[in-house]
């Protein structure tokens, strides 16, 4: 089968992996210009030397046996490594939280800044509409590998059962704060969790493989994102910049980059459900959404949709 799997994040690459290896096409197309989804790095150029940042996923573990092995396998290829600080099963991308996404990307077709509004259906085939054009290649499946959010508008026409539960599983956001110092913040704590305002902050350039200034990532708690999800970056900088300070007891230098990301879609919800089939229709759902709000949880439904298309 030639099959169109839309989002390019850990899940879409994970499915893809496997029906490739199966011996059939998969074409998968992204709204952002390059690899990463939730587990992306901001690059900057700073005036001492190039930073960059994991905003998005900050570590992940691996439990399940199958996804051990993946992880293994990005480390032994240099693309993953533990990371102490956050926990002794704590792995992240290296040189940059991206690298086993921009991997995993490399070895598929994947065209990039194409954001995908509508699914048509010619016949049996399936065909994708961006920006009001329908692309001209025919598909003999579609996999919808983004959040919920995401899914259920275009899941609207064509499965309703699959709608309904992306519309009921409900994604947390999270504003994401990134600053970079060319002193270094006088602490020698690499993370901070659970306050009612900074639910995580890491010291990103205490990750291995890291280079450039001393810079940290620092996420909002996700009831302290909600109520603040419409002020201005500007007024993010400022408030998680004078909470952090007051955490740490001390007075930040200033800083070389101040800068905050909404994610609107940080945290997923879960299901019952490891991924979604319609195997008359040839449409299915995979991404962290069906299982948790995991990196792994990404893969394991990523694999659990194509071993549903196999079977
Ligand atoms: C701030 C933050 C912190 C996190 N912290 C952790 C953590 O510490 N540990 C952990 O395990 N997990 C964490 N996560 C969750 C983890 O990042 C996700 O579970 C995982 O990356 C999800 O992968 P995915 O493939 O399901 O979705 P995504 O990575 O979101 O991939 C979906 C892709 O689809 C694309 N897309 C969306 N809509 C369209 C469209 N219409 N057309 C084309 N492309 C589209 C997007 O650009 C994206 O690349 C965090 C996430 C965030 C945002």
């Amino acid at each position: 089968m030639k099959i169109a799997i839309v989002g390019s994040g850990l899940s879409g690459l994970a499915c893809a992996d496997h029906l490739v290896a199966a011996g059939h096409q998969a074409c998968l197309f992204d709204k952002a210009r390059g690899p990463g989804g939730r587990m992306s790095t901001r690059r900057a150029d700073t005036a001492v030397g190039q930073v960059s940042l994991d905003h998005g996923a900050q570590y992940f573990t691996a439990r399940d046996p199958a996804f051990q092995t993946v992880v293994k396998q990005w480390q032994e290829s240099g693309t993953a490594a533990l990371w102490a600080a956050a926990g002794p099963d704590a792995w992240v991308g290296v040189p940059a939280m991206n690298a086993p996404i921009k991997a995993l990307a490399a070895r598929h077709d994947v065209a990039w800044s194409m954001r995908i509004d509508g699914l048509v259906k010619q016949g049996d085939s399936w065909q994708l509409a961006s920006e009001e054009h329908i692309i001209e290649a025919l598909f003999d499946a579609v996999i919808l590998a983004i959040p919920a959010e995401q899914a259920a508008s275009l899941l609207e026409p064509w499965e309703h059962d699959f709608q309904a539960l992306a519309e009921k599983t409900v994604s947390a956001p999270c504003w994401t704060l990134m600053l970079a110092y060319a002193n270094p913040v006088n602490t020698s704590r690499a993370t901070l969790r659970d306050d009612i305002v900074i639910g995580w902050a890491a010291r990103n350039s205490d990750k291995p493989g890291r280079t450039g200034p001393d810079s940290w990532v620092i996420q909002a708690s996700p009831d302290w994102s909600i109520e603040h999800l419409e002020d201005s970056p500007q007024q993010i900088v400022a408030a998680l910049s004078d909470r952090f300070s007051e955490l740490l007891g001390i007075t930040l230098p200033d800083p070389l980059i101040a800068s905050a990301h909404r994610w609107r879609y940080a945290r997923s919800g879960k299901t019952d459900h490891s991924a979604l089939y319609n195997g008359d229709l040839k449409i299915g759902v995979c991404g962290d959404w069906l299982i948790g709000p995991r990196v792994e949880c990404a893969w394991q439904s990523g694999t659990a949709l194509a071993k549903m298309v196999l079977a």
